[in-house]
């Protein structure tokens, strides 16, 4: 079965289409600036150079038009004919409380994600476009909703609740939900076929760190505690996020700022690694600040290390012990300074890193423990596509 995996944003449109026999990507590409000036499509085939077409893209619709017109030319294509699409994965940002797995897209599916709309205001309705505009290209082709929050579903009540009062949870469902829960349910599941063990036995905390960033406490194949929130600024510092500040902070920057607007663009988009360093959202540019002596950069560098290893500790308490550190992402899959610099220290936990493994290991699956280190720790590369494409073949399979 050949599987097509959407991720839409408010303006881009993001498409991997795989062959499910052997889990191969076929084509993949890019649709950017829908609706506004300078619109293309950038496709690729396999290992192909890639083709750009520079066109008007008015909206999602007209977007998908072109996808499927890519992947069926007779030049840049990879299908003779639309009846070879099986179905179609679409990455959903939000689910709610409700939505604790992937689902068929129906009309219920659809008032679902709409109601989550107040949760995930930027991602919500991007999404739902995408799979409104697949339904009209292909009626009768399913559509599967995969979001991003389900995996984190199974988290107790004493992890998701917040300290205010119990009435806005009841009402309004203000609760950690956290994010990236296709990640971190791949690189968990595939970090214990790395370790030759059955999930259920063991208990892996994964540290996805890129632009955005959370860490997620597995506790026997479950998620129990993850570090983003109801909304996406809490946890670690993030590339312009502000990680977790003190309720009193917001408070401030309200009265300071007079304008709830401008505190969140300066917690959304000013914050992280920008805000402290004053050089750049791109870990890679602070540290190389970090190195010619910028102290600003140095210390955007150190906070994010030092809360993640605050994060890593505290999970470990939270399942009674750790067996893997799993990182990945952006950061984890390719800088082995923040790696080293993350478990620097957890030596007591019977953490330690060999750094002749880590040294200059980039995307690549590895061990990196010492191999006297009680608790492994492991680089996975994240690939949610791939999960979004086997939810989806398991969907429309039955
Ligand atoms: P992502 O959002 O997963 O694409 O991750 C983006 C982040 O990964 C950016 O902060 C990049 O600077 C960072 N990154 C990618 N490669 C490296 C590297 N070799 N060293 C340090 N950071 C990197």
């Amino acid at each position: 079965m050949k599987i097509l995996v959407l991720n839409c944003g408010s303006s881009s449109l993001k498409y991997q289409l795989f062959d499910m026999t052997d889990e191969s990507v076929l084509a993949k590409g890019l649709v950017e600036r829908i609706g506004i000036q300078g619109s293309r499509i950038k496709h690729n085939r396999a290992s192909d150079e890639p083709t750009i077409r520079e066109t008007d893209i008015p909206d999602h619709t007209f977007a998908i038009k072109l996808v499927l017109e890519m992947l069926l030319d007779s030049k840049s294509g990879v299908l003779k004919s639309l009846d070879e699409l099986g179905a179609v994965g679409h990455r959903v940002v939000h689910g709610g409380e409700k939505n604790d797995r992937s689902v068929l897209v129906d009309e219920s599916v659809i008032k679902d994600i709409e109601d989550c709309t107040y949760l995930a205001p930027l991602h919500n309705p991007a999404n739902l476009m995408g799979i409104r505009a697949m339904e009209s290209a292909m009626p009768g082709v399913p559509n599967a909703a995969v979001f991003d929050t389900a995996f984190h579903q199974t988290m107790p009540p004493k992890a998701y609740l917040y300290g205010i009062p119990y009435r806005y949870y009841q009402k309004d469902k203000v609760r950690r939900y956290s994010f990236h829960g296709t990640s971190h349910a791949y690189v968990s599941s595939r970090a214990a076929v790395l370790l030759g063990k059955p999930a259920e036995s063991l208990r892996i905390i994964t540290c996805h760190l890129g632009n955005g960033s959370s860490i997620t406490a597995v506790d026997r194949g479950k998620s129990v505690d993850s570090s983003l929130g109801m909304g996406t600024t809490p946890g670690i510092l993030m590339g312009t996020r502000c990680g977790d500040v003190d309720a009193s902070v917001i408070l401030y920057l309200l009265e300071r700022e007079g304008d709830p607007k401008r505190v969140s663009d300066i917690i959304h988009k000013e914050s992280g690694l920008l805000g402290i360093s004053g050089i750049s959202s791109d870990l890679r540019d602070v540290q190389d600040a970090a190195l010619k002596g910028d102290s600003r950069a140095m210390l955007a560098s150190d906070v994010l290390c030092e809360s993640v290893k605050k994060y890593i500790a505290s999970y470990a308490a939270v399942m009674s012990g750790v067996d893997a550190i799993v990182f990945t992402a952006g950061i984890g899959e390719n800088s082995d300074y923040t790696r080293r610099e993350i478990v620097r220290g957890l030596e007591f936990m019977g953490v330690r890193i060999d750094d002749s493994k880590n040294d200059g290991l980039r995307g690549k699956e590895a061990f990196i423990n010492a191999d006297d280190s009680k608790v492994k720790i492991m680089v996975v590369p994240t690939n949610e596509e791939l999960m979004i494409a086997r939810d989806t073949m398991r969907l429309a399979g039955k």
